[in-house]
């Protein structure tokens, strides 16, 4: 039986075959498509040097770079707003909608939203809010959260978006027919944009130097969001700011690549303020919401800093082990995946998450593609380490705590024998007798029921490397 939520839902996600095999052929596919679009790995690694360096030099400078982006904005006619919580976050947006007096909202693909809970915020305020994403659109009308933070419907296949198109939108057939599916979300969200008082969207990347706000997509409906409604609210966490405009180049080739394995993505909205008279189109407003919710934390920490580099990409995610075969929805947080397991520790605090940095074999995957070079694996250890110190954190949520004095025991014994190379000797020698023999109580009842007995070799590693005339260490 599990021991926490966490895990009960770890378990639930194993069971489920389908899912198990959605997220492997999705996953699997966005790492082909990387590689082919990558396909100069010197080139790749000069290009993440470049991007790490972009994003360290905009958070070695985040203070006066945010001070220098809102004058800019400003200039331009966006007005801004800061919200050092996501509850100030959701009330300042309210009280924008209240004041245009909305009640309609389309919206784009925005995880800093998701973060916030602005949807459901919004609707016990009786401001309806449409995704207009179709992945987000997807799992609106499921009732779900994302399950990856670029793909939101990742977790599903074509059968069951048909089933739930089938049933959720009136007068929608049963098609798995890729473009039939397409065609009936394009009908019905356009007449959404229409009748929309306000859109809402995220921001990729927010120009300090210029006042721009980079909003990337692939589907148009980040431009409808923001283009065709007469008000446009977005919402940035404070990271996201960038020095310059030539920054933009290297970070967008990495963001769509890493992301999508594309060249290019489809749209790339550079937003600079509201109509001016002369323009045909175009929202009369333009306000941004600049999220904290706990980056100033994480900012003060200059190990943990480097979290903060994250351009929500989720290539790590496509490439963890652990995320391909849990999916997103086991995580039970706004962010999954390898960044999920450092963000969300440092943002809602390590005795609420402590557990998330376990679920990592620390194989070093999403440290390897990151394309801003994150220390994930590193980060992960420095915030296990908090968490076995932190009393409100794993072993206390397991009831007895037990099991950590068990494991606490194990380490330490672990230890006192790798110093003595007998001991480690005499230790290994019987392992090869009884490996295959471990009885499946007490403590290792739990570890067996996911593990496969280790099977020692009967080959010496020690004796091989003598032989080759390689001396002991
Ligand atoms: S941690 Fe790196 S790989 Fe993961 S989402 Fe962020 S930028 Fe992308």
């Amino acid at each position: 039986m599990a021991d926490s939520a966490f895990e009960s839902r770890i378990e639930q996600a194993l069971e489920d075959e389908t899912l198990r095999r959605n997220f492997a052929s999705a996953l699997g596919a966005f790492a082909a498509r990387r590689r082919s679009v990558f396909p100069d790995g010197r080139a790749l690694e000069r290009l993440r040097t470049q991007a790490a360096a972009i994003r360290d030099r905009a958070l070695a400078r985040l203070p006066e770079l945010l001070e220098e982006l809102e004058s800019r904005l400003t200039a331009n006619g966006i007005r801004v707003h800061w919200a050092e919580t996501a509850a100030v976050g959701c009330r300042l947006v309210l009280e924008i909608l209240e004041a245009h007096g909305v009640r309609r909202v389309v919206k784009g693909k925005s995880m800093v939203s998701e973060e916030m809970h602005l949807n459901a915020f919004l609707a016990r305020h009786g401001i309806e809010t449409v995704e207009t994403d179709l992945g987000e659109f997807i799992i609106q009308l499921a009732g779900e959260t994302p399950a990856h933070i670029i793909v939101p419907a990742v977790h599903k296949n074509r059968a069951q978006i048909a089933r739930l198109f089938q049933e959720k939108i009136a007068g929608a057939p049963y098609t798995e027919e890729v473009t039939e599916l397409n065609a009936i979300a394009r009908r019905t969200l356009r007449e959404r944009f229409r009748e929309a008082g306000a859109g809402l969207s995220g921001v990729n990347f927010a120009v300090a130097e210029t006042g721009t706000l980079c909003l990337v997509e692939n589907e148009g409906n980040g431009r409808m969001c923001t283009g065709v409604p007469p008000l446009h609210i977005a919402v940035m966490g404070i990271e996201k700011v960038i020095e310059r405009l030539e920054d933009l180049p290297p970070l967008l080739r990495l963001l769509t690549g890493s992301a999508t394995g594309q060249r290019v993505t489809t749209y790339v909205n550079l937003i600079s303020g509201p109509r001016r008279n002369a323009d045909p189109d175009g929202p009369r407003e333009v306000h941004l919401v600049l999220l904290d919710n706990g980056r100033s934390a994480v900012y003060a920490d200059p190990e943990l800093r480097a979290t903060l580099r994250c351009i929500r990409c989720g290539c790590c995610l496509n490439h963890c082990p652990v995320y391909a075969r849990i999916g997103g929805h086991a995580y039970g947080t706004t962010y999954p995946g390898p960044i999920g397991k450092v963000l969300t520790p440092q943002l809602l605090g390590i005795d609420r998450a402590g557990e998330l940095p376990f679920a990592s074999t620390l194989c070093g995957a999403c440290e390897e593609v990151c394309p801003v070079r994150i220390p994930l694996a590193h980060l992960l250890r420095r915030l296990r380490a908090e968490a076995v110190r932190s009393p409100a954190s794993r072993g206390d949520r397991r009831g007895s705590g037990r099991p950590d004095r068990l494991e606490r025991l194990a380490w330490w014994a672990w230890g006192q024998a790798v110093q003595r190379p007998s001991i480690y000797r005499a230790i290994l020698a019987g392992g090869r007798w009884l490996g295959g023999l471990l009885p499946p109580v007490g403590p290792l009842e739990r570890w067996m029921r996911t593990h496969a007995e280790p099977r020692f070799s009967r080959r010496n590693l020690r004796r091989i490397l003598r032989r080759q005339g390689i001396p002991d260490a």
